[in-house]
């Protein structure tokens, strides 16, 4: 899953091979990135631009990470914040948390999961304001409209459930069964014949978004991006 092009990063990192690094990363995951490299450019960027999650490293020239969010949630911000540490200091976790940061990862750290920390820190924060992404086609949870590049497809309430399931469960294997339970209130029932019927719909409607529903035979489906 790829989160909308409204998911704006500030990291703030002064080693700038790291930096460097990090950013091409979160932009290969399609999320605009600012970076700079001390506590004041950081505080001050924190008071200029809208953004919606920040990557904070501990240890930086000028004011350190800490003073960045003790000032900012002194300013009443509820900007989710992922401090960065050097080394698995618990104190500095405890530290960082207390001064209000929302979560942290260890150096080194594995890119797939600072991206995982981060969507799910901006989901959490405002869940209105993530689309979920794959190939051409776009899924406005808030709205729940479904748009191929830009073009409203109709879904119904049913192929909506169970599309947005399968989205937010994308290059994943997932089961009828697991699809069913997603999708319907308690104690209605659906067949797994209709699970297949709602899914044959759907892949009529995105055929033209670069995705596909593959069918995982005896067990369920993926939806995964294709080529177009
Ligand atoms: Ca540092």
């Amino acid at each position: 899953m790829i989160l909308g092009p409204n998911m704006h990063v500030l990291l703030v990192e002064d080693d700038p091979v790291l930096a460097d690094g990090i950013a091409r990363i979160l932009r290969g995951h399609g999320m605009v990135v600012d970076v700079v490299h001390n506590g004041d450019d950081a505080d001050r960027a924190l008071q200029a631009r809208e953004m919606s999650v920040a990557v904070l490293d501990i240890g930086l020239p000028g004011i350190d990470g800490f003073e960045v969010v003790r000032r900012l949630r002194s300013r009443g911000s509820q900007l989710p914040v992922l401090l960065l540490t050097a080394r698995d200091d618990v104190q500095d976790r405890v530290r960082g948390l207390e001064m209000g940061a929302d979560d942290y990862l260890v150096k080194p750290f594995a890119a797939p999961e600072l991206v995982a920390r981060l969507k799910a820190l901006v989901r959490r924060s405002n869940p209105r304001s993530v689309d979920l992404q794959l190939g051409g086609l776009q899924l406005d949870p808030f709205a729940r409209r479904a748009t191929i590049d830009g073009l409203t497809i109709e879904l119904s309430a049913r192929e909506w459930a169970v599309l947005e399931y399968l989205m937010q469960h994308a290059s994943r294997v997932v089961s009828k069964q697991q699809i069913i339970d997603a999708i319907l209130p308690w104690g209605e029932e659906v067949t797994l014949n209709a699970v297949e019927v709602y899914i044959s719909r759907i892949r009529a409607k995105i055929d033209k978004a670069g995705i596909t529903i593959k069918t995982i035979r005896g067990f369920g489906y993926m939806l995964e991006q294709s080529a177009r």
